[in-house]
């Protein structure tokens, strides 16, 4: 190659690398050796219905996820009736009023996107991740879900006969199974934490519809839930659309059961080092004491109210939907 053209392709070369600066990029912060980011641009707002509506607009790919998150989680299972919070992540895939069971698959994975859920102590989280061009309708989806879910005889037995054989999968097969679901179990004397998120087949095959009902009753609707939109989308037919199909969803005139317990004083443990100790009360609602610790060493990750021995994903999540064997 003759040298003036070599030079002028290492120009080239050097012009077009010049104009490919990340948009995100790294410096060192005066106290040095810190990583900053561009700020997350989001924005919120509380709907008339009470539901926390979070956005973030990015155009980087043609694609968006959708999140709901309820506040109801494990702790929430009524007493005797451990693993509702559970039951529910399933029982919310099937039929409402205006979609047949499954449709949430149907709608997301048929054009290439996915969805799950996940159970922990504290919540309940419900996920799409679609082409754009799908949003108004996953909304929808979403919206019908939140308001017309059918807790029915037939959706309740279903899925309690899925969560039944997930218990059997989770904790009576494997190994150790039986030991990590006895750690949450008995390591608290009066947190709501000791309810197993996986349920117990006892009190699963002991729960009545209208139990169940009641408990949907309570905590799935729109002033205790909070949706995030991240991704393509204009902001302004967002909100249209969020105001007609979840805006729409009506608030019940029952209160939400508060979310705290009383205070509870931590057990107190000899032979554990000093770490591994509670160092103070705990809040309302948050004591824990030192076994979920352990299990946090023994297993990696953090305590799940899953109950031991569940899968946890990997955001540290409790049991998924979809394991990897099905269910
Ligand atoms: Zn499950």
């Amino acid at each position: 190659m003759p040298r003036f053209i070599a030079i002028l392709c290492a120009l080239l070369l050097l012009a077009v690398t010049a104009f490919a600066v990340p948009k995100t990029t790294k410096k060192r912060s005066d106290s040095g050796g810190t990583a900053s980011f561009p700020r997350l641009v989001f924005a919120h707002r509380t709907l008339a219905n009470g539901l926390q509506v979070y956005s973030i607009v990015d155009h980087s790919s043609p694609t968006v996820s959708i999140q709901v998150w309820y506040h109801v989680g494990s702790k929430d299972d009524p007493e005797g009736r451990s693993g509702f919070a559970h039951l529910f992540e399933h029982i919310m895939f099937k039929s409402t009023k205006h979609m047949a069971s499954e449709e949430m698959d149907r709608l997301t994975e048929d054009v290439g996107g996915a969805n799950n859920a996940s159970t922990a102590d504290d919540f309940t989280d419900y996920f799409e991740i679609i082409p754009s061009n799908y949003l108004e309708t996953l909304l929808w989806a979403e919206g019908e879900r939140m308001g017309s879910l059918n807790v029915d005889e037939a959706n309740f037995k279903s899925e309690r006969d899925v969560v039944k054989e997930e218990f059997r999968f989770r904790i009576l097969a494997p190994t150790y199974g039986r030991f990590f679901y006895s750690l949450d179990k008995d390591s608290f004397t009066a947190h709501p934490y000791k309810r197993p998120g996986i349920g117990s087949i006892e009190e699963l095959d002991a729960a009545k519809l209208e139990d169940v009902q009641q408990f949907h009753r309570t905590y799935y609707r729109p002033d205790n839930a909070t949706l995030i939109v991240a991704g393509d989308f204009d902001q302004k037919q967002l909100d249209g659309w969020v105001d007609r199909y979840l805006g729409s969803v009506a608030k019940p005139s029952t209160p939400i059961p508060p979310r705290h317990g009383p205070v509870v004083t931590p057990l107190s443990v000899a032979g554990l080092s000093r770490q591994d100790r509670p160092t103070r009360q705990c809040p309302a609602g948050r004591a824990r004491g030192p076994w979920p610790l352990l299990r946090h060493g023994l297993s990696g990750q953090r305590p799940q109210a899953g109950g031991g021995g569940e899968g946890v994903d990997d955001r540290g999540r409790a049991p998924r939907r979809k394991p990897d064997l099905g269910g």
